[in-house]
């Protein structure tokens, strides 16, 4: 048994507190354990600041582009047995686990692709440059610089590698080097990605260091020049964005956190058409990938009133074949939630979310296939539908993260659409199926100050897309109110988060050279 250690300070370092078991959420057998303490926080803090900032800061955007390409191809290398290990340590089905390691090994290439194409330089421009008096000479230039501070990265449970690999490549790549914490429960995966980047020699000391166990006194060493990226709950949110050092240092905080994505199905689309199939296919997905612990997965499913009936019974079909069980066995698509704690907390969510309405399908309690007897945290998938404008308080407010979802039947106009999606107070993602232009732009307009990205869903992308589920490196991802009002990724934007945007203001010539200046 592994007993998960922290990558402080240029070693390995054992926790020093009483041990936690993490168990496979399936069996329960334990796969490791964990315990507090034994490295000290602020020591990580201060290596990062002496050493890891330094050495990434001398690198132009090319060179640490090279990097995030040579921490993807380590982590390549062990793709088979990071996958067993988020099989086993978070109950993921093969599926599941690809879209967490294959997601954090696609997020770090495409990060590292975007390096290459910043160049050989340290700086680089933000938009055009700004003529400001009477002839050209006098000109401004907004330039995105690195900040020399830290960036403190505390992760959710349900994607250990991705979250950790999407938040170090933008962080990485803008210079800024990284303090790691992932979620106690599912840290066996991220201790194991570390170890392949120790191992390969992928990055300077420094740059990147793992801290397992709880947070402790680590928000305590935050200055004004780092960065608190977090994902997680809504209230450990608030918990960090309140603590008076971040207030009076200014810290910047971006917090990704509960969303109550809907997926809207057109009045145009009937039952059967191309568009519709794929409206229930990305519902089904969402529902029961990573067993609906994804903070994009669709929670609200609003169909026109007419088709209401249509949608639920084929929804309710297509859970029934779902077989939930121990990954390990090949006949199941949906294994356990991640511990017993959101076990309980699903099945209670299930209760108070079909209050509102009525439940059609599943309890929250399941037969499991392929576990041992009483043991394993499964709960069944469920859906829950409300009458055309029930108050349904509990849906438009409560994020269950399990496989949950609820039908939402309205009125088939747009307006009325995004009056009830924007109940749920901002979300990262929320998706229109339809082929009917205006109503979609009328719903697109609607949604959009309420969300960081929405999906088209629509039967001429029905190939290639990979749903509204899945955030890509490309495309932001964050989103207001509920969502924590952050933002992540989006390309070069993501960089943004740990620079600094300064406004130059004077002679255009010297402002040009500084601007795109070669290493
Ligand atoms: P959580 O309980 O808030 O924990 C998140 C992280 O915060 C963990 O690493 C946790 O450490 C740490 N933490 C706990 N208390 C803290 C404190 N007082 N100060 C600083 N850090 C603290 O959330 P979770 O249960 O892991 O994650 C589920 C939630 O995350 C869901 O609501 C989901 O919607 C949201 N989520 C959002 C996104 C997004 O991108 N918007 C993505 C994934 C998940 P320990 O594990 O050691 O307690």
């Amino acid at each position: 048994m592994i007993a998960l250690k922290s990558y402080v300070e240029g070693g390995w370092v054992e926790g020093a507190g009483p041990a936690q078991p993490l168990v496979n959420p399936a069996t329960e057998e334990v796969l490791a354990t964990v315990a507090d303490g034994g490295s000290s926080r602020g020591g990580a803090v201060a290596f990062a600041r002496e050493k890891g900032g330094p050495a990434l800061r001398a690198m132009t955007f090319a060179d640490r582009g090279a990097m995030l390409k040579a921490m993807a191809d380590a982590l390549s290398a062990h793709r088979n047995e990071l996958l067993d290990l988020a099989m086993a340590s978070g109950g993921n089905t093969r599926g599941d686990a690809k879209f967490d390691v294959d997601g954090a090994i696609f997020t770090l290439s495409a990060y590292a692709d975007i390096g290459k194409g910043l160049g050989a330089n340290r700086v680089f421009a933000d938009g055009e440059g700004i003529p400001l008096g009477r002839s050209p000479r006098f000109h401004g230039q907004h330039l995105q610089v690195t900040r020399p501070g830290v960036a403190f990265h505390i992760n959710a449970f349900n994607f250990p590698a991705w979250g950790l690999a999407e938040k170090a490549a933008c962080a990485l790549l803008a210079g800024m080097p990284v303090v790691s914490k992932p979620a106690t429960s599912s840290a066996l995966v991220a201790y194991r990605i570390m170890s392949v980047l120790v191992e390969a020699k992928s990055l300077p000391e420094g740059a990147l260091q793992l801290l397992v166990g709880g947070v402790g006194d680590l928000l305590d060493h935050v200055s004004y020049q780092d960065v608190i990226a977090f994902t997680g709950s809504s209230d450990t949110g608030i918990k960090i964005r309140s603590l008076p050092r971040v207030i009076a240092h200014s810290v910047r905080v971006n917090v990704e956190a509960d969303s109550l994505n809907a997926a809207i199905l057109g009045p145009d689309v009937a039952p059967g058409d191309e568009t519709y199939e794929l409206f229930v296919k990305d519902v089904l997905r969402d529902m029961t990938q990573k067993a609906g612990q994804k903070c994009t997965a669709i929670r609200r499913v609003l169909v026109p009133v007419e088709v209401a009936d249509r949608v639920r019974d084929d929804l309710v079909e297509r859970l029934s074949a779902i077989v939930v069980g121990n990954p390990e066995h090949e006949r199941v698509r949906m294994g356990p939630v991640a511990t017993a704690g959101q076990r309980d907390d699903v099945r209670e969510g299930i209760s108070a979310l079909a209050r509102d309405g009525r439940l059609v399908f599943g309890t929250g309690e399941v037969d499991a296939v392929g576990a041992p007897p009483g043991k394993g945290f499964f709960v069944s998938p469920a859906l829950i539908e409300l009458e055309a404008g029930a108050d349904a308080p509990s849906v438009h407010s409560r994020e269950v993260f399990g496989p949950v979802a609820t039908v939402v039947p309205y009125g088939g106009a747009a307006d009325e659409a995004a009056a009830i999606v924007a109940r749920g107070h901002g979300g990262l993602v929320s998706s229109v199926y339809s082929e009917d232009a205006a109503f979609t732009t009328a719903l697109v307009l609607g949604l959009a100050p309420y969300h960081g990205r929405v999906f088209l869903g629509s039967a001429k992308i029905a190939e290639q897309s990979p749903g509204p589920g899945t955030v890509l490196p490309q495309l932001v991802h964050g989103g207001p109110g509920r969502a924590g009002g952050g933002e992540e990724l989006g390309g070069v934007r993501g960089l943004a988060f740990y620079m600094q945007r300064v406004a130059l203001e004077g002679s255009r010539p010297l402002i040009e050279k500084l601007s795109a200046p070669k290493a």
